[in-house]
Parts: structure tokens; C-alpha cells; sequence
């Protein structure tokens, strides 16, 4: 058996590829929800791959990730939209910035862009602050949304025969033999006879459990803004001249026609602190409306989170075997959700073929599209009127604001959605302007029903975070 430990946006690609040789995976996912770790608060942009530091596994796999974006789109069922990028220089002090992305791009051996003066770009983005004097523009940066990416693979896992198991923490192993004896929180244990150690944020943890050192993963937050559908603000995603340290505050165009305007960078002190701060809050609006003037932070605002990146001291992905037939891929920070495709393709291909000489064939009977029940706004009437003479709860709207139906609903469940926020994530119901005020009584009614699960029983997300704990009218 190969095991997989974290079910996020690389834990999930790299169990699909290996799956696509050995049915025998098993996903172990510490969490109650699948892709809930770093993988649901970014910000969800496919980067171009030009602006990594040379030579880096980073500036490597970013770009290959890139590109097989539009395999996984397809496969997988899950949207990308290569909406594009511009790096914008506000001011002649920022000019250099953009002569030094190109430098960057000509050496990652990137060639999709252009430079664009103050016209063209105006052009293209009319709300850009109008001191705007060039961009760098990369047409093919894209969004997608990371946790679905996330779902849809570990669906294909378990399509496959693979195992995808929740709430199973790892905490201890010992070595046997050849293989490794994996022990988890719940008393469970499994024999494994190779381990990926994709655990996000707590990679150098799970790989001291194998005895192996790799470097030490501190949190550094971002928060951001959610912004909603109804005022158009920018139609690529809209970068300052980076710093140092980050690729600064941005606004990009969510997939499913919202904004996002962050995220700031702070190193915190817990893997955990998810909070969103004043001054945080601040940083962003002052930061992202230099950039896009318009935004209106008064009266379109839908949400804030914050999201934790696993940083390192040496800012490059840690990806490489341990003692043993263990692997561990570790410092996994942006790019990240770019690189996962190729992340993936690396640990098969050559970790695991090439560095421990373990030869893979592919299995004959791999099924490698994955289906999804569409979006009502991704098909027109006819289809629908086809769709619902079939099954009436395809017209049957349960939320509003996101226009999703009880047919979708009823499906993620099937897939395996327990909790409301596995219904959110899958779905996008609750997502929207109202989030959730309208339709999480009706979605809990549905997990109910479907799931034979007390209305009491039913969860928000993790263990404890009951919605209800007694009966109540509207359900
Ligand atoms: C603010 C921010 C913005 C970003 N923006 C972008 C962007 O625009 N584009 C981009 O390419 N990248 C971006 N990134 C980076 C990207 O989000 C990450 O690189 C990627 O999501 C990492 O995925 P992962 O699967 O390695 O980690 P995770 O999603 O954290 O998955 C690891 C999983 O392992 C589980 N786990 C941990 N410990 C254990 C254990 N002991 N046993 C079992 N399971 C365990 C966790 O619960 C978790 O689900 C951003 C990151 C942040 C924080």
C-alpha cells in the first residue's frame, strides 16, 4: 500500500498520479474535510512561472504546472479561466521592477508575455489607477479554485479504488522491515510500504516522525478581503511590482465572477491562527485600492479570511526521500497550487521511479475523467429543461446568491460531503452574498435526509461545531 498523508491541492494530484499506476493508495487526511488546509485560503491564481528565482525547483515546477493546468481542467472537471496577469508599475521607480521581470522570465525560459504601455493597459483594465505607466502581462496566468482541484482528485482516487480516509492524524510510526507502520490519532494504525509526507504546514513535523530532518516550516498569514459579483473591477489579475519578500497585495478575479483583494504577509506564531486582524484588514484596502481605485470596500464586501503559508528560511520547495522508502514534499509555500500538477509528476516520475528504482507500469484500466454535475449558470435553458424533466430536484434552487440546486447538493453528498462546509467547498452554495443565511438551514435539512445524520449531528466543519443542538422549526 502507498500512502498519501494530507488531502490538499498536492497530497490529492500526487495519490491521482500514483493511482494512475497502483490502485492501492490510501489518502490520510488529519482534518474532517478534504483540501481544508493551506489549499482553501489563497488565492487561487495558476502564475505564469516568470518571476520564480532562477535554478529553484520553485521556477521549475511552477512553470510545467502551468501548463497542465489545462489537462487537469479537463480531466478532472474543475474550471480554470487563464484570465491573465499584470505586474503594473505606478510610478517611474517602478519601472525598473518590470525590466527586472523580464530578465527573470527570459531566464525561466518563459516566453508567454508582453509588455504593455499605458494605453494598452488602460485598455484592458479601465479601472487600474490611472498614474498606471506599463504592465508586465502574462496571458497565461490563470484562477481556479484550489480545494475543488483538491475534491475532484481525491474523487478520482477513490473512482480508482484508491482510499480516502478523514479525521485519520498521523502520530507515530515505526519502521518494519522495509515498510512503515503508520499509526493515527484514532488508535488506527496501517503498514505501508512507501509514504508521501504532503502535510502542508506540519511537513517537518509528520517527517520527524520518520526520523528525517527538513527545514523548519513557520506560518506566515495573509488575509484578504472576499469582494462580490455586481461591480466590475478587473478582468486579469492585477499584480504590484513585488518586494522581496512577496508578490504583494492584488486583486484578482475569483472563477465564479467575485473578487479577491489581498493578501497581506505576516509571520504568526501558530499553524492555526486563522484570525483576521484591523490592521491587516487595513493594509489590504490601502494597498489594493492603489491599485484599482474603484473597489468598494463600504458596501461590496462579502467576507474576510486568512490563509497560512508554509514558509522556510531557504524559500525553495523541499521535495526528496527520506531514510527509507518515505518521501517528503515540504515547504510547499506559493507557487504551490500552480506547481501541483507537476509536483505530482515529479514525485512519480523521478522520486519514486528513478531516485528509489521502483518501476511503475501504467494500470490498463485507469479511468481518468471525472465527472461534475455542471453549474446552472455553465449550461442554457435547453439543457436544463432536458435535466429536470429526469430529476425535479435539477429545479429545485436551494441557494440563491450562487444559483446552485438540490440535483448538486444531493450529488456532493453522494461524493462523500458530510458537513456544510464539505457542501460549500464542493458546491459553492452558502458561498455567496448572503453566506449562507438563506440556505443552510435548507442544507442541513438535505445532509440530513440523505445521510440518515440527526439534524443536531450535522456539522459546520471540523469535530464540535454542531449548527443546531436540538430540533427547531425550519427543519
Ligand atoms: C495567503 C496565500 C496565498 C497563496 N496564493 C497562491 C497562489 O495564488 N498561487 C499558488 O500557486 N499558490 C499560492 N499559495 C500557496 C498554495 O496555497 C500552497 O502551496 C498549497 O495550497 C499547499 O498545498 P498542500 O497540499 O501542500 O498543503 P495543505 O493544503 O495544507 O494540505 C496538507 C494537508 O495535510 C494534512 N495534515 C497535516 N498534518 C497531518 C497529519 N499528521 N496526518 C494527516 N494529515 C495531516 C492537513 O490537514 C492538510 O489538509 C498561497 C498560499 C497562501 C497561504
Amino acid at each position: 500500500m502507498i500512502a498519501v498523508i494530507g488531502s490538499g491541492i498536492v497530497g490529492s494530484l500526487i495519490a491521482r498520479e500514483i493511482n494512475k499506476y497502483i490502485e492501492d493508495v490510501f489518502i490520510f487526511e488529519a482534518r474532517n474535510g478534504i483540501g481544508t488546509g493551506v489549499t482553501k485560503g489563497n488565492s487561487g491564481i495558476i502564475h505564469g512561472g516568470y518571476d520564480d528565482t532562477p535554478g529553484s525547483l520553485r521556477s521549475e515546477l511552477c512553470y510545467k504546472g502551468n501548463k497542465l493546468y489545462d489537462e487537469i481542467s479537463q480531466e478532472l472537471s474543475v474550471e480554470v479561466k487563464r484570465v491573465g496577469s499584470h505586474v503594473v508599475a505606478l510610478n517611474e521607480d517602478e519601472l525598473k521592477a518590470i525590466d527586472e521581470l523580464e530578465e527573470r522570465a527570459i531566464q525561466n525560459g518563459v516566453k508567454e508575455y508582453e509588455i504593455l504601455d499605458k494605453v494598452e493597459l488602460l485598455e484592458m483594465e479601465p479601472n487600474l489607477n490611472k498614474s498606471a505607466l506599463k504592465s508586465f502581462y502574462c496571458p497565461i496566468a490563470g484562477v481556479t479554485e484550489p480545494w475543488e482541484v483538491a475534491m475532484q482528485a481525491t474523487k478520482s482516487v477513490e473512482i480508482n479504488g484508491g482510499k480516502v480516509l478523514k479525521n485519520k492524524k498521523l502520530v507515530e510510526v515505526k519502521k518494519k522491515d522495509n515498510k512503515f507502520e503508520l499509526f493515527f490519532e484514532d488508535g488506527s494504525s496501517y503498514i505501508a510500504d512507501l509514504v508521501i509526507n504532503v502535510a502542508g504546514l506540519y511537513a517537518d513535523e509528520v517527517a520527524k516522525l520518520f526520523g528525517d530532518e527538513v527545514p523548519y516550516i513557520f506560518p506566515v498569514k495573509g488575509e484578504y478581503y472576499l469582494l462580490g459579483k455586481d461591480i466590475k473591477y478587473a478582468n486579469a489579475v492585477i499584480f504590484p511590482t513585488p518586494s522581496k519578500l512577496t508578490k504583494g497585495c492584488l486583486v484578482v478575479p475569483t472563477v465564479d465572477g467575485g473578487y479577491l483583494a489581498g493578501p497581506t504577509a505576516h509571520g504568526v506564531k501558530s499553524k492555526q491562527d486563522l484570525s483576521t486582524t484591523q490592521e491587516g484588514l487595513l493594509e489590504v484596502r490601502e494597498k489594493s485600492l492603489r491599485l484599482v481605485p474603484t473597489l468598494d470596500f463600504s458596501r461590496n464586501v462579502i467576507k474576510t479570511f486568512a490563509g497560512l503559508r508554509p514558509e522556510t528560511k531557504e524559500k525553495d520547495f523541499h521535495i526528496d526521500v527520506g531514510g527509507g522508502n518515505v518521501i517528503h514534499v515540504s515547504g510547499i509555500r506559493s507557487p504551490g497550487l500552480t506547481a501541483a500538477p507537476a509536483i505530482a509528476k515529479y514525485v512519480v516520475e523521478y522520486l519514486i521511479q528513478e531516485k528509489l528504482h521502483i518501476n511503475l507500469q501504467k494500470r490498463k484500466n485507469y479511468i481518468g475523467q471525472i465527472e461534475k454535475v455542471p453549474h446552472l449558470v455553465e449550461k442554457d435553458y435547453d439543457y436544463w429543461e432536458r435535466v429536470i424533466q429526469e430529476d425535479p430536484d435539477a429545479g429545485e434552487m436551494i441557494c440563491y446568491c450562487n444559483k446552485i440546486t438540490k440535483k448538486e447538493i444531493k450529488e456532493a453528498i453522494k461524493n462523500g460531503a458530510r458537513t456544510l462546509d464539505d457542501v460549500k467547498f464542493a458546491t459553492r452554495a452558502s458561498f455567496g452574498e448572503c453566506q449562507g443565511s438563506f440556505c443552510i438551514p435548507k442544507i442541513l435539512k438535505i445532509i440530513s435526509e440523505e445521510t440518515g445524520l440527526k439534524p443536531e449531528e450535522v456539522l459546520q466543519n471540523e469535530k464540535g461545531s454542531w449548527i443546531i443542538n436540538s430540533e427547531v422549526r425550519a427543519i
